[in-house]
């Protein structure tokens, strides 16, 4: 699996640089016209003969500026054009945007073209960096993989995730350090993905930083050579040590799980220079947006999101080990910790269905009436997202760690470009899951019609990432009219969510 991807990875990068993600101007001297049209004039004034013209929207690179007049360069000539019918030109640094799948299995390909290979594939919910676009293709980076997917299955969110804030290049200063983080990078001529290839770079490496510019970085990549390489694939290190802004007080955090992630830079793009495990304190020396800055016992500094992490000063966080002193009260949930998570939210609307159904608000609808039916039934119920907002994947699986849930339950609904394909599927990810999803599988065929796909494995986050015992539902597809019509209706959630309490109570009971 891994060498494959590696073999790969040279195809990828041959093929990905198509597109160009930054507009920053290097030079800084350019101008867009803001008028129809404008007068292209032989010297600084009004009384100059018109040599040309130029339209609206139109980009200049001008030479100079002389009062109210910017010298260009018109077709190998001199030409002046009126600086008041411009405008500066936007420092348009583009920050990666966000993109959630909308289905699972979707295809990440090497090229912006259906009949391409196929490097990886996405689940619904789940993130990756957009770096670029062609007409129906986007290009992302996805767990180190850089390819395309249709626009149809991929939601575009707002404002970018923490998950996939790019590194600060702008903060790392000159001679400070940049490692590469990815297999095999290209160097470039000029800080643009257009520009020509003159070398690469491998993963490991580390070059002195010459300059930043936008999300690219010049580097000295041999003796005598220079060049650029886009920043979002390595870290920065060295000498940027940043000022604090704000110097707490002493204070830990605890890392909730095994294998916590300790990185060299705010985001999760950089390396990972430590694994830390459930119970450990973390010293933290500043806050960093959704990270922390914390100090190792070797006394080097790294950051760790505070989403793994439970702060010590105001959120006690509930073990196991207080939860279970509440006896289990067979036939009830009493004593139990049931966390529900309604796939989707906010910009990630799930699949859509064929008579227009968002998939995010049937399974907060459905999230809902479970939380009523487990609260009658005596258990404490987590819900990762309550409302119609956006919830990232791994915010979900950190509330359940956070509140030591006893089963993770996430609801959704499945879409298909087959529309005849229908039913409903439990999936677990761990070989300890399976259990739970074929108690909960059983439960739900005992009172839902519709047809049943079992229980299987398959690879998503929200159950990969969970320490407790988790689950997914598909409850059927919403990509069957017929089916679709059945899903919305309030019997269908009923009989639904009677199913998952009644899998979940066997489960415990038998347990
Ligand atoms: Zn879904």
């Amino acid at each position: 699996m891994f060498s494959r991807r590696i073999g790969f990875l040279a195809i990828i990068i041959s093929v990905l640089f198509v597109t160009t993600l930054t507009g920053a101007n290097a030079k800084g001297n350019s101008a867009v016209i803001n008028t129809d049209s404008i007068n292209v004039r032989s010297g600084p004034g009004l009384s100059y003969p018109v040599i040309g013209s130029l339209k609206k929207g139109k980009e200049v690179d001008y030479l100079s500026a002389s009062d109210d007049w910017l010298e260009i360069d018109w077709n190998g000539q001199t030409g002046w054009i009126a600086s008041w019918l411009t405008s500066p030109k936007q420092s348009e640094t583009v920050l990666p945007k966000t993109v959630v799948s909308k289905v699972n299995s979707l295809n990440i390909r090497t090229s912006p073209s259906i009949g391409s290979a196929i490097l990886e594939k996405m689940n619904a919910g789940e993130e990756a960096i957009k770096t670029g676009q062609e007409g129906e293709w986007t290009a992302i980076t996805f767990r180190g993989f850089e390819g395309w997917v249709h626009n149809e299955y991929i939601t575009e969110i707002d404002s970018p995730k923490v998950e996939s804030t790019p590194p600060p290049a702008e903060q790392a200063a000159k001679d400070s350090f940049f490692t590469v983080t990815v297999d095999a990078l290209h160097v470039r001529k000029k800080a643009d993905q257009s520009s020509k290839k003159i070398g690469m770079v491998h993963k490991g490496e580390t070059y002195t930083v010459k300059e930043i510019d936008g999300n690219w970085v010049r580097i000295n990549f041999s003796k005598k050579k220079e060049g650029w390489v886009y920043s979002f694939h390595g870290t920065f290190s060295g000498d940027n040590k940043k000022e604090s802004t704000s110097q707490p007080e002493l204070a830990y955090v605890t890392v909730l799980t095994n294998g916590t992630n300790i990185r060299s830079q705010a985001t999760t793009s950089s390396d990972v220079v430590h694994r830390a495990n459930a119970g450990d304190k973390l010293q933290i020396i500043s806050t960093e947006g959704d990270w922390y800055r914390i100090q190792l016992a070797d006394g080097n500094e790294a950051f760790v999101a505070k989403w793994v992490v439970s702060d010590d000063r105001n959120a006690p966080i509930k073990t196991a080990d207080t939860k279970k002193e509440q006896a289990r009260e067979p036939g009830t949930l009493k004593g139990l910790t049931i966390a529900i998570d309604a796939g989707h939210g906010g910009n990630d609307r799930g699949t859509t269905g064929t008579r227009g159904t968002d998939e995010k608000i049937l399974t907060l609808l459905t999230a809902e009436l479970l939380e009523s039916k487990l609260k009658a039934a005596g258990a404490d119920v987590i819900m990762t997202r309550d409302t119609d907002t956006y919830v990232s994947l791994r915010k979900r699986v950190a509330v359940g760690h956070l509140h030591a849930v006893d089963a993770f339950v996430s609801l959704h609904y499945d879409a298909n470009p087959d529309s005849s394909i229908t039913g409903f599927t439990t999936y677990y990810t761990k070989s300890t899951q399976k259990g739970l999803a074929e108690s909960i599988n059983k439960g739900l065929a005992s009172t839902v019609q519709l047809r049943d796909r079992g229980v299987q494995p398959a690879d998503y986050l929200v159950l990969r990432e969970n320490m407790q015992d988790a689950i997914l539902i598909e409850l059927g597809f919403l990509s069957n009219p017929a089916e679709e019509r059945i899903l919305t209706t309030d019997v269908f959630r009923e009989q639904a969510t009677h199913g998952i309490y009644q899998g979940l109570l066997d489960y415990f009971d038998s347990k």
